[in-house]
């Protein structure tokens, strides 16, 4: 069954939506490089990383399905933020955006009897749950030390802790 070209544009589109995120990551990335917070620029690159993994999925679905890649522009990232704390929250705000697109997308494919856009975006829509726990468990820890030092570098560690783990498995 060929792609329908409402679902082959909004999987470019979602292609571009996880290259916009990915550069994001990277911006926020080169923010934490430029503090003493090690550990929260190592988990945004990592966390960059694995958008562009993301977008390497929609790539090759949309290829394997005989669609047709578009790659779109991609707009600059911010690469400074006023602390730990809107960085985070501005990341929470990006996947939250990121999971309602995917499904805007399943909505669109169920409607299309599209069965296996639907069974491709499983791991997507099971993804943003994860997505959306770690980020907002990382804001929730950031609201409780406020501007304490001691446990900014705690919450900065664990993150260090966090990306070493994932960067091995
Ligand atoms: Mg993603």
């Amino acid at each position: 069954m060929k792609l329908s070209a409402k679902v082959e544009k909004a999987l470019n589109d979602q292609l571009n939506l996880e290259l916009r995120s990915a550069y994001a990551y990277l911006g926020m990335a080169a923010y934490f490089d430029h503090t003493a917070f090690t550990g929260f620029g190592l988990w945004m690159s990592l966390q960059s990383r694995e958008e562009l993994k993301h977008a390497g999925k929609f790539y090759k679905y949309i290829a394997d399905r005989g669609g047709k890649v578009a790659l779109q522009a991609l707009p600059a990232p911010r690469c400074e933020y006023k602390s730990v704390l809107e960085a985070f929250q501005t990341s929470l705000i990006q996947e939250e955006e990121v999971s309602a697109s995917i499904n805007g997308i399943y909505e669109m494919a169920a409607a299309d009897k599209d069965f296996s856009t639907l069974s491709f975006l499983k791991w997507f829509l099971d993804e943003q749950v994860e997505e959306e726990k770690s980020v907002g468990d990382i804001v929730a820890k950031l609201k409780l030390v406020g501007d304490n030092h001691n446990g900014l570098f705690q919450i900065d560690k664990s993150a260090a802790k966090r990306a070493a783990g994932e960067a091995e498995g």
